[in-house]
């Protein structure tokens, strides 16, 4: 928490100079300095913890997008299925993955142009938040 102390040893140095301060209107400049500084501090603090959650919501869609696709390829082994065949999210589920990968910014599981939960052996899985600024800007795509 190495900005925490820094904020908070600004906001002590204002609030310092505002009991220094002689005249009253220097004492309200300074207040209003602490006050401004700290909302910008709150915001900009706010603004890198939502965007470190986008970033590993993103990450967890990936790694869902990899199992799904490592699922498919094994369920095609098994029944011999070949490119091109349908597989369900529920011919892999339980069998290849334990439950049913969800993405955290609410996106659906398919292979493109396909309906939720229905791929397309030899395709790749997608996310239907893609790399669409629907989350925060942060792909949802399986990168080969
Ligand atoms: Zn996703």
């Amino acid at each position: 928490m190495g900005s925490f102390t820094f904020g908070m040893c600004v906001i002590a140095c204002l609030w310092w100079m505002h009991e220094q301060a002689k005249s009253k209107k220097e004492k309200v400049v300074l207040l209003w300095i602490g006050i401004i500084f700290f909302v910008g501090y709150s915001l900009f603090t706010v603004s890198g913890y939502m965007a470190a959650r986008s970033k590993s919501r993103s990450n967890a869609c990936q790694a869902n997008l990899r199992q799904i696709d490592l699922a498919i390829e094994q369920y095609a082994m098994d029944n011999l299925k070949s490119n091109g065949d349908i597989c369900r999210i529920t011919d892999i589920v339980p069998t290849y993955i334990r439950k049913t990968p969800e993405c955290q910014c609410g996106g659906t599981y398919q292979s493109s142009g396909c309906p939720a939960g229905k791929f397309i052996v030899g395709k790749t899985p997608t996310c239907s938040i893609g790399d669409s600024s629907k989350c925060k800007g942060y792909p949802h795509i399986l990168y080969q």
